[in-house]
């Protein structure tokens, strides 16, 4: 161990008890994409996120795109979408072949903004193309405003699907966040709080849906003694051993969100004496898993901009990444409508991507290294205002 060991963004957290889960599929001879496991991996994510029916899938991504399939959705529909995300939220909707249209941010949590979502519904209603369902997302471990959201959608009719790939075990309302909308999913990619290596979950109170939903994620074989097929399906399934692998992970979720929580309050102690750092807030009634720490900097106060800030930590071998890219601003979304929150100002998806910074958050992160990561934070910024002395005036 050196001082310029690596530090990562958010690498997968091992628990040393996978391998006897791995194991007894082995010696149960389970190595197949069928499997105790994922029965039991299924049963024990339902009971912790309260909900009816679960669906492992090989990942969060498939997820999404079996809960557009449970819900009917085709090449002639519109799908809602967060702006501000991963592109894994809007490219299943692109492979239905559906329209997405992309709803901003509003400024507390950083996820859909209610007024812009009911601008959009009203708009959409008036000219008789509602969409076919709306795609939430909670960034970071931030649940969104759940309330407003549901409420405007259950006015117009449209089903809600909740994107908690990054929000596994935060909370809304003591709600566990995907349990709140019609259908829910998780990923379980190695950057996420717990993993199999790849991997998600569907889950639903629709049952019907879920098991649906199965029957396409298995080749969509037909009930017949010979292979019959009526319809599209996919090779979606999760496989036995990485189920085991999320069997193990499960049991230490709790462990994983106390030690990013943990980790964001200590950015927050390290750092609160620089102005111009703003961490996203915990909105009142929701519990954050902090995923990812993540911070707002504003450049004419610091006089250091995003690029210099992440090309600093990265001569020091420490990963930092800008925020999610909106998706209204991706080549591949090009011509597809936006809502902004308020149409009077910069829209707020904008201005976090202009300003946002994922720091190191990995639950393993151990203080020494967290304590690398804010030094470097602090020496770029105060040895810039050295600098360009004007700033302090
Ligand atoms: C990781 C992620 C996904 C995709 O999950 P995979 O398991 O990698 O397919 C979807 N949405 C968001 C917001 C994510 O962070």
């Amino acid at each position: 161990m050196t001082l310029t060991e690596r530090i990562y963004l958010s690498p997968p957290h091992l628990t040393g008890e996978e391998i006897h889960y791995v194991q007894s599929a082995f010696t149960d001879n389970w190595v197949a994409p069928v499997g105790p496991h994922i029965d039991l991996f299924e049963q024990e994510m339902s009971t912790l996120v309260n909900v009816q029916s679960c669906l492992a899938v090989n990942s969060g991504t498939a997820a999404i795109h079996l809960s557009l399939l449970a819900l009917g959705i085709s090449s002639l529909d519109t799908v809602f979408c967060s702006t501000f995300t991963f592109v894994a939220t809007a490219n299943p909707i692109l492979y239905i072949g559906a329209k997405p249209v992309f709803i901003d941010s509003e400024p507390e949590t950083w996820n859909m903004s209610p007024d812009a979502l009911e601008r959009a519904l009203k708009e959409a209603s008036a000219n008789g193309n509602l969409p076919k369902a709306v795609i939430v997302v909670h960034l970071y471990g931030q649940p969104a405003k759940m309330d407003e959201l549901l409420m405007i959608c259950q006015r117009y009719g449209v089903p809600l699907i909740e994107d908690a790939a990054e929000s596994l075990g935060s909370t809304y309302k003591e709600k566990p966040t995907g349990t709140i909308g019609s259908y829910g999913i998780y990923s379980f990619n190695g950057n996420k709080i717990i993993t199999t290596s790849g991997g998600g979950m569907l889950v639903s109170n629709h049952k019907e849906g879920v098991e649906y939903a199965s029957f396409l994620a298995t080749q969509a074989k037909d009930t017949a003694l010979h292979y019959q097929h009526s319809q599209i399906g996919f090779n979606y399934r999760m496989s036995n051993i990485a189920a085991g692998i999320g069997r193990a992970q499960l049991t230490y979720l709790e462990k994983r969100i106390n030690a990013r929580r943990k980790i964001f309050q200590r950015y927050e102690e390290g750092l609160q004496g620089l102005e111009g750092i703003s961490f996203l807030p915990e909105l009142p009634g929701t519990y954050s898993n902090r995923w990812l720490t993540t911070i707002l900097i504003d450049s004419e106060t610091i006089g250091v901009t995003v690029e210099e800030l992440i090309f600093a930590l990265r001569n020091e071998n420490i990963e930092a990444r800008p925020v999610w890219k909106p998706l209204h601003l991706q080549p591949l979304f090009q011509g597809y409508s936006f809502y902004p929150h308020d149409v009077e100002h910069e829209a707020i998806s904008e201005m976090i991507f202009e300003k946002g910074i994922c720091l190191p958050s990995g639950s393993d992160l151990t203080i020494e290294q967290q304590n690398r990561v804010i030094h470097c934070i602090q020496t770029t910024i105060t040895s810039n205002l050295h600098l360009h002395p004007y700033l302090l005036g």
